[in-house]
């Protein structure tokens, strides 16, 4: 038996009043306040009695994950803010001030994902629809814009808002509709956020119902990290019931419900209730996949992967992906050169069986496509990175391989130069193409 649990989110500056919090050194509060002004802060009950060893601090990783960290901004962005507060600056003023910081030193948006991958219907921009890869379309239902707690490495942390109202999501949910109906090359839909799972169970059925009724829908996904910070969301929780019947409804329309589980490490899914969760979502009939960023202070050692990979087949998950960090928000902190990512990855995947092997990476989610670095090799004389497409804005390109020069210290594909004196990566002639021809659609 599992007991419930009363969900109790703790958000912002109200973190400096825990217990837990109040029994670190002053300067370490101080710290926490001055960070936890620009970057937003969420934890909940779960996280703090269940996930965080607190005889571990500061050295827990999911303290590292969930609470702020002095390093997550830049030691002059937060001399800044550090001083205004010092000085007793007003509320306001302080606001600004994190505001600034928030658009001019933290790349809110990376990857060009608010410019390039939004369709246009008759002209009129699909807000909330992102169609990248021709097979898959991402959704982001504009009340699953929250997280249970949050992830300090959060690459979507520029978009937490909430509304609450269940026409607003029929109406959603019909324009994604209208939209797959004149895309049938379109087999699966992401639901992502934030958290879809954030969403009360009726909800999300105004999301998911119209989806059955489309034939060439043949796999809804659901980008969720609730297994982690809110497993009683699938158990106990006042609608946990429902939500089961609606994703067996899903298998009963002949399609299947894939839970793409983030899961950074393998503490996460130890708590009974965590397990409990996974036993009844897959009753259901739904496949878990799991993916989470490579990511310092929290998870960059092989044995943590190897773990959490070998856990994750132990209960019938799928591992799927191991991303590197993206260029945005709290990144500093957070980010590991390619070489030492995939020196993890490898070092981790030699540790486990066959089973655990159908995780990719460590790969880069950037404009172009998802590109993974395969290998180090020397060819001809050279040093290469050996990268590949897994997935692509250009269907062709998807499975291609290429090369760039050796470089240490890059951590993106945008640092790296092509190999073997070329002047351009394959794909950027026809990237910028593409994306001449998007500015083209949407000045029209
Ligand atoms: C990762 C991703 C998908 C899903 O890609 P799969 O390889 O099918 O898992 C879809 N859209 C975007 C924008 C993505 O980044």
């Amino acid at each position: 038996m599992i007991e419930p649990k009363t969900f109790q989110p703790i958000s912002g500056q109200k973190l400096l009043d825990l217990p837990q919090v109040r029994a670190l050194p002053a300067d370490t509060q101080f710290a926490m306040r001055v960070v936890a002004t620009v970057l937003p802060f969420r934890v909940n009950n779960h996280v703090l009695e269940e996930l965080i060893d607190w005889s571990r601090v500061p050295d827990d990783p999911m303290f590292r994950l969930v609470f702020p960290q002095p390093g997550q901004l830049e030691p002059q962005v937060f001399d800044r803010v550090a001083e205004l507060i010092k000085a007793g600056a007003d509320e306001d003023t302080v606001q600004r001030e994190a505001r600034a910081i928030q658009t001019q030193d933290l790349n809110p948006h990376p990857a060009g994902q608010l410019e390039h991958n939004v369709p246009l219907v008759d002209g009129v921009r699909m807000d909330g629809i992102q169609h990248k890869y021709r097979e898959t379309v991402l959704f982001f239902p504009s009340q699953g814009q929250t997280c249970h707690a949050y992830c300090g490495y959060c690459f979507r942390w520029a978009q937490f808002v909430g509304i609450d109202e269940l026409k607003f999501a029929s109406r959603e949910a019909e324009g994604l509709a209208s939209y797959l109906r004149e895309h049938p090359e379109v087999t699966d839909v992401l639901l992502t956020g934030g958290d879809p799972m954030v969403m009360r169970t009726r909800v999300l059925e105004r999301y998911i119902e119209p989806l059955l009724t489309l034939d060439h829908v043949q796999s809804i996904r659901i980008g969720t990290k609730a297994l982690a910070w809110w497993p009683y969301r699938f158990v106990t929780d006042k609608d946990s019931d429902d939500l089961m019947r609606l994703f067996e409804r899903v298998r009963g329309a002949g399609k299947r419900m894939a839970l793409m589980a983030h899961a950074s490490h393998p503490v996460e899914l130890e708590p009974k209730v965590a397990r409990e969760a996974v036993r009844r979502i897959q009753d259901t009939g739904a496949v878990i996949r799991c993916q989470a960023p490579l990511v310092r202070h929290v998870n960059d050692d092989p044995e943590v992967w190897a773990d959490l990979w070998r856990e994750e087949v132990r209960l019938g998950m799928v591992p799927y992906y191991m991303f590197v960090e993206r260029d945005t928000g709290a990144r500093a902190y957070y980010h590991l050169p390619l070489t030492r990512a995939l020196e993890i990855y490898r070092e981790a995947l030699r540790r486990t069986s066959g089973l655990a092997r159908t995780v990719r990476g460590p790969s880069m989610s950037a404009d172009p496509g998802k590109v993974c670095l395969d290998s180090i090799e020397r060819i001809a004389g050279e040093e290469v990175f050996v990268l590949r497409f897994l997935q692509s804005r250009n269907p062709d390109w998807s499975g291609r391989t290429f090369f760039a020069r050796y470089d240490p210290s890059a951590a993106w594909l945008n640092e790296l130069q092509p190999a073997f004196g070329e002047s351009k990566f394959f794909f950027e002639e026809s990237a910028s193409a593409v994306q001449a021809q998007s500015r083209i659609a949407e000045s029209v």
